[in-house]
């Protein structure tokens, strides 16, 4: 069988890693790590820095498709990989993804909206009025996940004492909206004829690091449409191939705005490893492959609930297992990492009901006895 590689070898390689084979796949991972979560299921561990050119020439060379699993991976990279073999997504889809400048200004290039922001590449850009994006959140452009590299400003001369104390390094200063919540959309893409839109998610942050993904959203069936719409134009616009994700403020009025997107499969869709009729990973492998995205449709109500390393407890103590295992609706999918660490994304657990708030109830309720 033919040989699928990925760059990055983090819980999202593993369930690449899991789904590639299951569909008849041998696997490749380059991850420097030799603990890396996905290379238990991986047929080759290039244990390489992800940019070494050696590595990524043995990748490409021995892979049919290669495909990526973490933001920051270089775009340079995956350029270079795609002189030799199918890459998805390009170099360049991976280049605007993390940049929060170049992914802002495509966002609006396709006709979407985002909250108020001025790029700030030198310390010129924030001698404007700055009164348009205050209160706001002064992002690094590059970098940043789970809330890292975020800082909150009340007024213009806290932007600036923020910037210069972030080094003086391209950020963006985006002006702080009054969410009513933030959802998500999963597109994957083939090609203009051939996409698919995952049902919306309802996603709960805490510490900025997503907690609980609701589905359905909670929202107007309306709503979502337009949600999964904007994510398909979004990709459309990138002529994005793969996964990609979108996340989304919902406004007190009702409207929806961009908040970011990530260029793979995403936290808030691993509900659709147990809920969908195709999960994120197999549509992954799908869209690198070349072939049709499968079908999205949701099978149940379902919330997913993220287990940080926090749960494992002062004493290293595994959480208590055995009440998921005797919940005949709840399934646990944890990701081989050896050492919990507070904020560390260990696992997650679905919860299926048959309704999205009744599902809720349960997780909340199975996640307190652990
Ligand atoms: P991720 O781990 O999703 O990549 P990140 O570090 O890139 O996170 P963002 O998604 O930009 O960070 O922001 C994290 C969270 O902070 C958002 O999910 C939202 O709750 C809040 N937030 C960010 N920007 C704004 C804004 N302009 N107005 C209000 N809240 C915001
Ligand atoms: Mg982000
Ligand atoms: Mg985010």
């Amino acid at each position: 069988p033919a040989m699928l590689g990925i760059l990055g070898g983090g819980q999202l390689g593993r369930m690449f890693a899991v789904a590639a084979k299951t569909m008849g796949y041998r696997v490749a991972v380059l991850d420097p790590d030799e603990n890396a979560p996905a290379a238990a299921f991986a047929d080759r561990h290039i244990r390489a820095p992800y940019n070494d050119p050696a590595a990524l020439r043995e990748l490409a060379d021995s892979c049919a498709a290669v495909t990526t699993e973490f933001e920051n991976v270089n775009a340079d990279a995956m350029r270079e990989l795609a002189r030799r073999t199918r890459v998805s997504p390009s170099g360049d889809c991976v280049a605007v993804a993390q940049d929060r400048i170049a992914e802002k200004a495509w966002i609006n290039k396709a006709g979407l909206p985002t909250a108020p922001y001025l790029a700030i590449e030198s310390v010129e850009d924030i001698q404007v009025d700055l009164a348009p994006y205050l209160p706001g959140i002064l992002k690094t452009a590059r970098l940043g996940y789970d809330g890292k590299g975020q800082v909150r400003v009340q007024t213009a001369a806290e932007a600036r004492a923020a910037y210069a104390n972030l080094g003086g390094q391209a950020c963006v200063l985006e002006k702080m909206l009054d969410l009513q919540l933030e959802v998500s959309a999963i597109v994957t893409r083939v090609s203009s004829a051939q996409s698919a839109v995952f049902p919306v998610a309802e996603n709960i942050h805490k510490n900025g690091i997503l907690d609980e993904s609701i589905v359905p959203a909670r929202i107007a069936p309306a709503l979502a449409k337009q949600a999964q719409e904007m994510a398909r134009k979004l990709a459309e616009a990138l002529d994005y191939v793969g996964v990609l994700a979108v996340e989304f403020f919902v406004l007190a009025d009702d409207s929806l705005v961009v908040n970011e997107i990530a260029p793979r499969p995403h936290n808030s869709g691993h509900y659709t490893l147990t809920a969908c009729l195709t999960d994120q990973f197999q549509q992954q492998v799908r869209a690198m492959c070349g072939l049709l995205p499968g079908r999205t449709d949701l099978l149940s109500p379902v919330v997913m609930v993220n287990l940080l390393g926090d749960v494992w407890k002062d004493n290293g103590h595994e959480p208590n297992w055995d009440v998921l295992a005797e919940a005949p609706n709840a399934q646990l999918h944890l990701y081989g990492k050896k050492q919990a660490r507070p904020g560390r994304k260990m696992g997650h657990f679905n919860v299926m009901a048959t309704s999205a708030d009744e599902a809720l109830d349960q997780a909340r309720a199975l996640k307190d006895t652990l």
